[in-house]
């Protein structure tokens, strides 16, 4: 696939290109354009000529154009499950009923959204009535992870043009094809040109370039803790919003009197679906001692069985992690895992399956016998690794559970109420998951404290992040 950006309108020819490789066999399969500044000044040109006639466009009309395109979404839903199995190597499965559907979501629940949004009023008695204004920021800039590719980059378009902004948005390069996708369909489905810009190439170049831009209003970003740190130094000093959501090391605790079976078979899925690629997933395993072996044992049994295959094969449970580098950082993590004392119960290896041979993929691995302070449980490791520790007490699940920079997600597994509401609370998390775990209302809010992020994105959250309030004040 030959991925173009789209800017003004327009499929560009690419001058400067990389390669795209996919994960399952580790073959070039095509190449994406490596825009730099260049490219993101003729976008945000564009954007900022189309802003004005965008802004004031009515909200139903601009609704209407995200209806069109995730009717787009709808309808290549196939094409777009394959290719994001193909560019990220997570099972099609997996995309075709998570990662493609929760697109098309994304654009339907904010082009709903924004003609939901309302804003507040304050009567001063009998002297004067205060309205608030929620005014569209200008030229704002999406940056997006490649773990959900789609997904996220939609999870942040959707909510920008919205509420009337022009949007230079970059997915991953690790993986353009689907937002190389949408972006054809942009036109078709009304959007006028400059409105919506989708740009290619690397973080530090085009990425760089957009966050530095001085006509960009502001910067959402989903990704890594230490890209957020680097973008909140460019955006902080020039008081551009920002909304950062990035990454995590998220506990799931499981008391003794957990529904065993459920919090096993839910367990499984935090800490290995899509490969343990997804910044939700539970990579800390808390467990109550007494029923710490059989939790171990069963675990390990289940996570044994998983055999990674052919991310294009409809059977297909476990894929690929994303690249080269990312298996090779999570293989030295587990050594690491080793060297500091911890043993590996299962997995811990690379394999090879039949006709992915040169593929990345990185067997289940599950850890026990580390403490809560070594690097193993203290940094993110985002691939299919978990490790297990036992604790007494609820407050030692708690202090075990909070002994961590990052709080973006913890899971909760118990049949006491009381103790689900109690230990929740405290929980030093954006979001709490009790007795399941990714279940997901879009109206929530969503993300992470500590270094995790700042801000929160899903329903209105997202709108006000992307408009600005201004307060008229009319005296009686
Ligand atoms: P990353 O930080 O390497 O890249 C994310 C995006 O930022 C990519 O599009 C990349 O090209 C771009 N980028 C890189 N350097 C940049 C720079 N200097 N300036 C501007 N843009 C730059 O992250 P990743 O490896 O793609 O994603 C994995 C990370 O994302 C994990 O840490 C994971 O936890 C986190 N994540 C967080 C959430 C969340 O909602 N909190 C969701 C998914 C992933």
């Amino acid at each position: 696939m030959e991925v173009r950006n789209f800017v003004n309108g327009v499929l560009e020819t690419t001058v400067r290109t990389l390669d795209n490789v996919t994960p399952g066999t580790g073959e070039v399969y095509g190449t994406i354009p490596r825009s730099g500044p260049e490219e993101v000044n003729r976008a945000v040109a564009a954007a900022k000529r189309a802003f004005p006639a965008w802004s004031s466009t009515p909200a139903a009309e601009r609704a209407a154009c995200l209806e069109r395109l995730a009717d787009a979404v709808r309808d290549n839903a196939p094409l777009l499950a394959e290719a994001e199995a193909r560019d990220n190597g997570k099972p099609v499965s997996l995309a075709a009923h998570v990662d493609i559907p929760r697109a098309e979501k994304n654009l339907r629940f904010y082009a709903s959204g924004i003609q939901h949004f309302a804003s507040q009023s304050h009567a001063m008695e009998g002297e004067a009535i205060n309205y608030t204004l929620r005014k569209p920021l200008g030229v704002v800039a999406c940056i997006s992870p490649w773990n959900l590719p789609l997904y996220l980059f939609t999870w942040k378009v959707a909510p920008a043009l919205a509420a009337g902004n022009c949007v230079v948005a970059k997915p991953s390069e690790l993986t353009p094809a689907t937002a190389y996708l949408l972006s054809t369909w942009v036109e078709e489905a009304g959007f006028p040109p400059g409105v919506f810009n989708v740009l290619h190439g690397l973080g530090p170049e085009v990425g760089e370039a957009m966050v530095t831009h001085d006509d960009i209003a502001a910067v959402s970003f989903t990704g890594g803790t230490q890209t957020g740190a680097r973008i909140a130094g460019h955006v902080a000093p020039k008081f551009k919003k920002m909304s950062l959501e990035l990454g995590g090391k998220n506990p799931a605790i499981v008391f003794a009197d957990a529904d065993f079976d459920e919090a096993l078979r839910t367990t499984l899925r935090s800490s290995f679906a899509n490969q343990g690629q997804i910044c939700l997933c539970g990579s800390r395993i808390l467990v109550e001692r007494s029923i710490y072996d059989a939790f171990r044992d069963a675990l390990v049994a289940k996570a044994s069985k998983m055999v990674a295959g052919d991310p294009l094969d409809l059977a297909t449970k476990m894929g690929a992690v994303v690249s080269e580098s990312h298996m090779s950082k999570i293989l030295s993590c587990i050594e690491r895992a080793r060297d500091e004392g911890g043993s590996v119960l299962c997995g811990g290896n690379r394999v090879f399956p039949k006709g992915g041979e040169n593929g990345f993929f990185v067997a289940p691995t599950v850890i026990e016998g580390l403490g809560p302070n070594c690097a193993t449980n203290q940094e993110e490791i985002f691939g299919p690794v978990v490790t297990l520790q036992a604790f007494d007490t609820e407050e030692e699940a708690l202090a075990l559970a909070n002994n961590t920079v990052y709080g973006l997600a913890a899971t909760l597994w118990t049949t006491d109420l009381k103790r689900a509401h109690r230990v929740a609370a405290k929980i030093d998390s954006g979001i709490v998951w009790v007795n399941t775990w990714l279940l997901r209302d879009l109206r929530t809010p969503f993300g992470g404290v500590k270094a995790s992020g700042l801000g929160r994105e899903g329903g209105f959250e997202a709108l006000e992040f992307f408009t600005e309030p201004q307060n008229i004040c009319i005296q009686l």
